[in-house]
């Protein structure tokens, strides 16, 4: 990487060192140090929120078409620093190069697309009962939209709020996760330098959740929450949020079903599985967490998936044959280790190669190799919980009606996928799935234009395609009388 790595904070235009805690950001594959981030203090925020709340209405002002002009150019200029923020992703999360580029296309795909919406923006006239009078339903700027992030896909989950929050015309600032802060620290430099936006416009300060993240959704200042993240943080957050009756968007933890039915076509499926349960380590929202397979294809398809599954790289980040990196911290690698560990205690079939990962890369760093656990139970904590690793608990059904019903027995509702070559059955699956997306004979990752939201406890709104540009907004009704009654 020939740009030195971006430590500075982003506070009312200025880059500049945090005054809070001091942050040092791990390489999750070797646990040495890749930076150290001075975080924002209380002041900070505080200045970040002034700056932010002094910028948006004279950036709301502007014409969509014209904020649609700069998101555009902010698009061409991330462009321009693709292989930069791919290595940055390499460094702080341990995602594989060949990912980590795939990531780095959404940093500035969010831009375009929000772009093409603004272009195409449309509000509305009604009538009223009178003659001569209508009233104008606009859609109207938050102001400033607060926004918190996890650390799975730091670079692309900045523009996803970024480039919404300032497409309508708000201003906004954003955390990072304190794991992953250096992507979007680079996102903000790059944007910064770019001088197409105006000072306070966009905010970037780094800090803990309970400090500067509860600082963002108290604050009067943010008349918006726009978080991804654990349910756990979402419902802390949604109930701060509550207290200043303040919208929020969470976007929020997944289990999602991958059903297996007896006509699929099983190489597809197998194919399919492989990548949405190993995707970014597994260390994905929408990731495969649960497989049901029919009785009549069970086997074939355990062995097939688990021959598959051993056949995966795991190593160095930065080569691009490599499958899957390390996990992102040891808290991470710990709790994937106690739910493989805690199944196969509970009678879990494990069909892969147990051994260890030998070799002097793996002396340090959060390593582990991918497990897959036939005949697994429901109840085991392994079908319970979100396992975000590369471990893949197999059970077999009968029937759709009981798949159905054990899928939709959780209390997440993100994502599910069905695997099947019969168009009723396709028109079933979006019918009694009760998740916010359902995938027919693909996964993931969701489109830019769809829109990923969750049920249940995955979440409330998001970020994506015209429904999330939506959230972002807030709509004013204006009554106009123009002549006599
Ligand atoms: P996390 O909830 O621990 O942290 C996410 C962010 O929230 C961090 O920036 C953290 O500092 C902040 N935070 C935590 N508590 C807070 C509080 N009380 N107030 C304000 N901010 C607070 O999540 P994580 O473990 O970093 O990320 C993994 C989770 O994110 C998984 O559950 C995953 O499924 C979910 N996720 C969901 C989506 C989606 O689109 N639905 C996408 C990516 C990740």
């Amino acid at each position: 990487m020939t740009t030195p790595i971006s430590t500075q904070l982003l506070i009312a235009g200025k880059l500049r060192e945090g005054r809070g805690d001091v942050n040092i950001v791990t390489n999750p594959a070797t646990e040495e140090a890749v930076a150290v981030v001075n975080d924002a203090s209380e002041l900070d925020l505080r200045e970040a929120l002034t700056a932010a709340d002094a910028a948006w209405p004279a950036w709301s002002r502007e014409v969509p078409s014209e904020r649609a002009r700069t998101l555009r150019q902010i698009a061409d200029v991330l462009d321009d620093h693709r292989e930069e923020l791919a290595h940055i992703l390499v460094e702080e999360v341990g995602k594989p190069i060949v990912e980590a580029r795939g990531e780095t296309e959404a940093t500035s795909g969010f831009f375009r697309y929000t772009a093409s919406l603004l272009e195409t923006l449309t509000d509305e006239i009604r009538y009223t009962p009178n003659r001569n009078e209508n009233m104008w339903v606009r859609r109207r700027p938050h102001g400033v939209v607060g926004a918190i992030i996890p650390w799975n896909y730091p670079s692309a989950l900045t523009s996803r709020k970024i480039a919404p929050a300032i497409g309508a015309g708000n201003a906004i600032v954003l955390k990072p996760d304190s794991n992953t802060p250096l992507s979007s620290l680079a996102i903000a430099r790059i944007i910064h330098d770019s001088g197409l936006l105006p000072d306070g416009l966009i905010n970037v300060v780094s800090g803990r959740g309970s400090t500067i993240g509860a600082g963002i959704v108290e604050s009067p200042i943010t008349q918006m929450i726009s978080m991804t993240g654990s349910t756990g943080a979402g419902k802390a957050i949604l109930r701060a949020a509550a207290r200043h009756v303040k919208p929020a968007s969470l976007e929020l933890g997944g289990n999602a079903p991958l059903i297996v039915m007896p006509d699929a076509d099983l190489t597809l499926a197998v194919n399919e599985a492989l990548k949405s349960r190993h995707a970014n380590n597994g260390q994905v929202c929408i990731c495969a967490e649960r497989f049901f397979v029919h009785r009549r294809v069970y086997n074939d398809f355990v062995d097939l998936y688990s021959a598959a599954v051993d056949r995966l790289t795991v190593g160095d980040p930065h080569s691009e044959d490599t499958d899957l990196g390390p996990k992102v911290t040891r808290d991470e690698l710990n709790k994937t280790l106690r739910l493989l560990d805690a199944a196969v205690q509970a009678g879990a079939r494990l069909t892969t190669n147990p051994g260890d990962l030998v070799g002097e890369q793996f002396e340090r760093g959060y390593w582990m190799r991918p497990a897959v656990l036939a005949d697994v139970d429901d109840a085991m904590s392994v079908a319970v919980e979100e396992i975000f690793g590369p471990v893949s608990p197999i059970s077999v059904f009968d029937s759709w009606a009981e798949v159905a019903a054990r899928a939709n027995d959780t209390s997440f509702g993100l994502s599910a996928y069905v695997f099947t070559k019969d168009l009723e059955q396709a028109f079933k699956a979006s019918d009694d799935l009760s998740f916010g997306e359902v995938y027919v004979n693909r996964t993931g990752p969701e489109e830019i234009n769809g829109f990923h939201t969750g049920f249940r406890e995955s979440g409330i709104g998001g970020d994506d395609g015209p429904h999330g540009l939506d959230q972002f907004f807030r709509r004013q009704t204006t009554y106009v009388r123009y002549g006599h009654a």
